[in-house]
This record gives C-alpha cells, structure tokens and sequence, in this order.
C-alpha cells in the first residue's frame, strides 16, 4: 500500500471524510509511515483532517492475552452498529516493533464484525517505539474519526506501559478480566486496576459463572479501597459473556454513562485538554528525534559520542550535552 503520491492533499482528505475505505486504509498506512517524505504529506493530511475529529467515543480495552477481547469487541462491535453507530477497532501492540508477530488476541474472532459495512478493523498493529505508538495511535484516530466512525475502540495487552498511552489517549478505559485465575489480581498489582473506569469480568457462563461473580464482588470491593476518600467514583464492575451475550447490553450501558458522567462534570473536557498539551510535548520530541536521525551532521555526532559513551571515555550526562548542542545548531536553537 502507498502513499497519496501526487494526489493532493485536499482531494484526499474529501475521499477520507466521505468514509472511503480504501482512502481510510491509505491514509493510515501513510500517518504510520516513518519515511520522512511520508510524515511531511501524513501532517498535511492530517491538519485537513483534525477539525472533523474529536467527537467519538474513544474507548481503551486492555486484559491479559486470553481474557476475550477480541470476542468481547466482535459482539460489542456488532452490537453498536446495530444501534446505528459506526465503530472503528484499532490496536496497540508493544510487542510487534520486537517480534514482528502479535501477541493480541486473534483477528479472526472478529469475523464478524470484518464483515460488517458499518465497522472498521485496522487489520494490523501499529510499530514502533512505544512513544511512536502512542503518536502513530493518536493520529490514526483522528483518521478513523474524521471518517466518520463515532465509536473508537482501541485494544491493547496487559503490559503496563501500553496501557498506561491507551488510557491517556482514550475517554473511558474498559478493562476485561475472567474470574478464577488471579488476573484480577495481578492487574491490581500491576496499577492497571486505578486507570480503569469499567471493569468486565469475562467469560461469565457454563461453568464459570459462580468464579466470575466471586471476582466480579472482589475486585468491586478492592476498588473502593482503591478509590475511598478519593472523591472519584469507584468504577463500575460487572460480569459479561463474550459467548453468549450477557451482559453486553449492561456493558454498553456502563461505557456511555461513564462518558456522559464525564462529559457533564467537565472531567471529559479537562482529559482532552491534558491530552492536547501531552500530545504537543511528544510532538516536539518525535520532531527532536527526527532531526537526530534524518541529519547526517547530528547523526554523526550521535554515532562519534555512542562509541565515546560506550567505550567509558566520555559521560552520559556530558555526551548528552554534546547531542543537544549538535541538535540546536541544526535547528536554528
Ligand atoms: P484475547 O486474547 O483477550 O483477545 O481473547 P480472545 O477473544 O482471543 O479469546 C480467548 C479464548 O477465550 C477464545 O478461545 C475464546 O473463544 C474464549 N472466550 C472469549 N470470550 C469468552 C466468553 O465469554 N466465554 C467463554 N466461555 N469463552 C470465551
């Protein structure tokens, strides 16, 4: 897949804002590029694009590998474009940059919702660095929103630091446990408890109802520990089966409310203007880090104070310094 070439900006982002899939797939293949030539026509496309963005509901689903996310957004998805909505479903996957592979739950459990007219599933995770992630996540919602999508659904594994960008990206954080393992528990441990503002323990059904309902009264508890005195309301927590359907309707319900409690309060307003300003402070970052890369004269200077730095002749805090002062010179600083 390409990028737009010499189609102008303009006319491209009209093909993204009337929900043209492949212009939708195009565009995102270009914000995720790294090529430089690509981030100057991704940041064109995307200035055309920010002003229809921002008014969809975006939401973080995060668990452990098995917990049924995958299952959970498929019958979730589905049920939305049922009531009308359209729903985008993006991913975050730390672990791709690494291996290549996934380590999110399997595309095919959404099969249903791929096929569905009303949906869109970005086929593949987003790589990079973690902070590339969060930057190449951010402008891929303003893609999918500017296309139309009104729910936004963004899934990522439990690994701390993941989660902790999806959180910070996303208006309401869904996380989804099973009963009967300890993952409620683990996730606790891990501080990914506090960020959640709906808990969905999994899987309640057949035989493992009666475990799902004794976390679902456990972690209801912990969280009031959690949130006590805090003045914030602890959130909700319930028990759903991605297999049969249970509970979806109620976990839909808990979703919307928590985002209408924000947005009444203000709350919601405050998130994103955080969110603006986080948003600008890694932007000049990834731009420092473009010039540390893309400039052969800095890029030198980095390669000569690596090898000093390596080889103990000279001090990290000092070989910094000298990266710095290489970049400011480029830049006009
Ligand atoms: P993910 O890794 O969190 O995305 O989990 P998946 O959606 O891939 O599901 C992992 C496994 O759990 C699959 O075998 C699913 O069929 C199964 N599963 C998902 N949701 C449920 C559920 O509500 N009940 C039961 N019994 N199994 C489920």
């Amino acid at each position: 897949m390409t990028a737009p070439g010499t189609v102008d900006a303009e006319a491209y982002a009209d093909a993204v804002r009337a929900g043209d899939r492949a212009a939708v797939a195009r565009a995102l293949t270009l914000v995720e590029s790294n090529l430089p030539a690509d981030r100057a026509r991704a940041r064109r496309l995307l200035r055309l694009l920010s002003p229809y963005a921002g008014t969809a509901h975006r939401i973080g689903i995060s668990g452990v590998p098995g917990a049924g996310k995958s299952t959970l957004i498929d019958v979730l998805g589905r049920r939305l474009t049922a009531l009308g909505h359209r729903v985008a479903v993006l991913a975050v996957d730390p672990s791709s940059p690494r291996t290549g592979g996934s380590i999110l739950g399997d595309r095919t459990r959404m099969a249903g919702l791929a096929a569905d007219p009303a949906a869109f599933i970005r086929p593949s995770p987003s790589a990079g660095t973690l902070g590339g992630v969060a930057r190449d996540t951010h402008d891929v919602i303003v893609v999918v929103e500017a296309a139309g999508y009104d729910v936004v659904l963004v899934e990522t594994v439990g690994v701390g630091q993941s989660e902790t960008a999806v959180a910070d990206l996303t208006d309401t954080f869904l996380l989804v446990t099973v009963g009967g393992t300890g993952d409620h528990l683990q996730a606790i441990k891990r501080g990914v408890l506090e960020r959640a503002d709906v808990v969905a323990v999994n899987k309640a059904d057949g035989a493992q109802l009666a475990g799902a309902r004794v976390a679902a009264r456990e972690l209801a508890a912990a969280l009031r520990l959690v949130h006590g005195g805090s003045g914030v309301t602890a959130p909700s927590v319930l028990t759903c089966s991605a297999a049969d359907g249970s509970g979806i309707a109620e976990l839909w319900e808990q979703l919307r409310a928590h985002r209408d409690g924000q947005a009444a309060s203000g709350v919601l307003a405050d998130r994103r203007r955080h969110r603006r300003v986080a948003r600008l402070r890694a932007t000049v970052r990834a731009a420092l880090l473009d010039v540390l890369t893309a400039d052969p004269e800095v890029a030198d200077v980095v390669a000569r104070v690596e090898a000093a730095v390596s080889a103990g002749t000279v001090d990290v805090a000092h070989g910094c310094e000298q990266i710095v002062a290489a970049c400011g010179r480029r830049t006009g600083g």
